[in-house]
């Protein structure tokens, strides 16, 4: 019996110990092309490729350290989307409205420039309405009031358009005995 149990118990190390070795040899091999397809999300140059995973192939772990250390902080990605933030909010701050005759940036609810104090909007006729109207539209596009030529008024308050139908906005005015709609049934 001693003599089948020594060769056996040796047999069990070798295998262990191959299992082992083999599995090392993956991990070795993981981390080298792990390495490799993440330093290629993160740089074009092919130098920078070599270098990282030549860092990994020799040095193992450590080598794998020292490329968590070196490596660019952005994939290639997250570089080109933040590129894209960065435009889309220039372009935002481009397209803010701007005053037409001394080219200020001016809030899009100003009635009149700031700094040269041409007339940006207009307040609506109506005076219900009350909405700011651009100079050069000539309906007032909340309320349909035709908008005549305030700006160059003669004194006297225009009166709305003829050939606009103005349409009362309440219909149900406030009413001051409250429950006062007689419905069927
Ligand atoms: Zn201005
Ligand atoms: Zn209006």
């Amino acid at each position: 019996m001693v003599f089948l149990t020594m060769p056996a118990i040796s047999t069990a190390v070798q295998v262990v110990v191959a299992f082992g070795g083999a599995y090392l040899v993956a991990l070795w091999f993981s981390m080298i092309v792990w390495t490799y397809y993440d330093i290629r999300a993160r740089s074009q140059d092919i130098y920078v490729h070599i270098f990282a995973t030549a860092l990994v192939l020799i040095f193992n772990v450590f080598g794998l350290l020292l490329y968590f250390i070196l490596r660019p902080r952005e994939t290639l990605a997250e570089a080109y989307e933040r590129s894209l933030e960065e435009e889309s909010l220039l372009q935002e701050l481009e397209e803010r409205p701007h005053c037409p005759s001394c080219r200020q940036r001016v809030s899009p609810d100003y009635m009149v420039c700031p700094s040269c104090h041409v007339i940006l909007k207009n307040l609506c006729i109506t005076p219900s309405c009350g909405r700011l109207v651009h100079p050069r539209w000539e309906l007032c596009p909340f309320c349909g009031t035709l908008q005549v030529g305030e700006t160059e008024g003669h004194g006297e308050p225009p009166t709305h358009g003829s050939n606009v139908p103005i349409v009362p906005i309440s219909v149900f005015g406030p009413d001051p005995q409250g429950a006062g709609t007689p419905g069927p049934g």
